[in-house]
């Protein structure tokens, strides 16, 4: 068990290997903790399509491990990729009028610095973190039940009737956390994953056909096509031989049980009707109509207790209307990494302090960012109170909420939680 001879006299045991999960891991493994991780599924997989990552989590992650954003940089695609579109490379998002007087015309450039849009393909991503990942340290088919805290440790029980016994639990399994569950239990009675009040439907084009549908500079620039009452999103990915398009309606009722539902192609046309002609376009050449429900996990009242923490969506799953989601789960893995690796951390005890910081800082900002995302879905549908499709207030509240999404000082992040955990741990 474990990976690594440190001075800590613990193991840190990750419930859960997505991206949260096995960044978390990679940070710790560099500061030579002992780490395991079990994964539910039977190899470690993505089941999104494309993903980008914001300019806060993307100064986080060399900070995790140099390996991670050497991984990322050399995956990800760039408006460079499209020759002829260079002088995008600072570009993140092209924002354009979908529908009303001004449809089909650009509402502003929306530059994220210095690296512009980065988009890739998710699995990829994922494949590579593996890599990093000593195999020995990884159970899979292990889907966590129940977990329960004794005297000397975690409990934890799986669905093929296992248990293993942990010093302590980070939970990075997800919107639907076992860990939370157990960690959080009257909570999470009346705290359940829930619907945003928005579905989309989801494809990947091959590029020629994009471009086909929606011209060259719309395929290959990444664009928000914003709207009344929906708005739409595409980007390029894998060095622009594929775009990644979200269309997103809002809508108040989802009355299903799954958080995919089939649809038909005049349920699209439908939704598209009051859109103009990229949104028409684009629905034309979808694949597939099923529609997916938008979820979000309200907000909660600690990411931590005693011996056990949660990360990433388990924590703070929320709306993907920033594309900010991941970004956060790897600015939280930072700053847990950051913590467990500090000298001072060497117990079972100190790690309840590290617990409590990383809880002092990640929370408030997290749980912004979700509050932030969910608006960010009225802004773009042209509805949120006090801007709707007015030109000077969409454009400020763009840069405004991307600006503070994007500037976080990291190392002052870090330093903070540091500060707070010497606060926790003295006597
Ligand atoms: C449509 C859409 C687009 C998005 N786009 C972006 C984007 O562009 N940029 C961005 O930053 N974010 C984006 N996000 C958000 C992002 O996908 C998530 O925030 C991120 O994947 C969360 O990672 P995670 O590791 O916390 O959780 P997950 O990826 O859900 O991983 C959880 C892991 O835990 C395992 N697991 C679950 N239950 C158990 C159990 N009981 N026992 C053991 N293991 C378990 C699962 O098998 C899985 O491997 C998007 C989300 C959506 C829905």
């Amino acid at each position: 068990m474990g990976s690594a001879s440190s001075n800590k006299n613990f193991t840190v045991t990750i419930v859960g290997g997505g991206i949260g999960g096995l960044t978390l891991a990679v940070g710790l493994l560099r500061r030579n903790l002992s780490v395991r991780i079990f994964e539910a599924a039977s190899a470690f997989t993505e089941i999104g399509l494309g993903l980008s990552i914001g300019p806060a989590a993307h100064r986080a992650m060399p900070l995790i491990d140099p390996q991670i954003r050497e991984i990322y940089d050399s995956l990800v695609t760039t408006h460079a990729d499209s020759p002829g579109y260079e002088s995008y490379a600072q570009t993140w998002f092209e924002v354009v009028w979908a529908s009303g007087v001004h449809e089909g015309d650009l509402l502003m450039n929306l530059k994220a610095l210095p690296s512009g849009q980065t988009t890739l393909r998710r699995a990829n991503f994922l494949e590579a973190l593996v890599n990093l990942i000593p195999p020995d340290i990884v159970q899979f088919d292990k889907r966590l039940e129940k977990l329960e805290e004794t005297a000397d440790g975690v409990n934890l029980y799986f669905d093929d009737g296992t248990m293993a016994i942990a010093d302590v639990v980070v939970g990075c399994d997800g919107i639907k956390s076992k860990v939370k569950e157990f960690m959080l239990p009257e909570e999470s009675k009346t705290k359940q994953p829930q619907y945003s009040g928005m579905y989309g439907y989801r494809a990947v084009f091959d590029m020629d056909e994009m471009v086909q549908a929606v011209g060259d500079q719309r395929a290959r620039v990444s664009t928000m096509y914003i709207g009344d009452g929906a708005y739409g999103i595409s980007y390029p990915i894998m060095r622009a031989q594929k775009v990644n398009v979200g269309l997103y309606i809002l809508n108040d009722t989802w009355d299903c049980d799954t958080w995919v539902r089939p649809a038909k192609k005049e349920d699209m046309l439908l939704d598209a009707s009051k859109m103009g002609r990229y949104w028409k376009s684009l629905v034309e050449h979808m694949p597939d109509p099923s529609q997916w429900a938008v979820f979000e996990h309200p907000a909660l009242s600690t990411y931590s207790r005693s011996r056990v923490a949660i990360l990433g969506d388990a924590a703070h799953a929320s709306t993907p209307h920033q594309g900010a989601g991941a970004g956060q789960a790897i600015e939280d893995a930072l700053v847990l990494a950051e913590l467990f690796g500090d000298s001072t951390v060497r117990s079972v005890s100190d790690v309840k302090a590290a617990f409590k910081a990383y809880d002092d800082v990640r929370r408030p900002r997290s749980q912004r960012v979700a509050t932030s995302s969910k608006e960010g879905a009225y802004l773009l549908c042209l509805c949120l109170d006090g801007v709707g499709d007015n030109v000077e207030k969409l454009k400020e509240a763009f840069q405004e909420r991307l600006r503070w999404l994007w500037d976080l000082d990291v190392q002052a992040h870090i330093d903070e939680a540091k500060h707070k955990m010497a606060e926790h741990m003295r006597p």
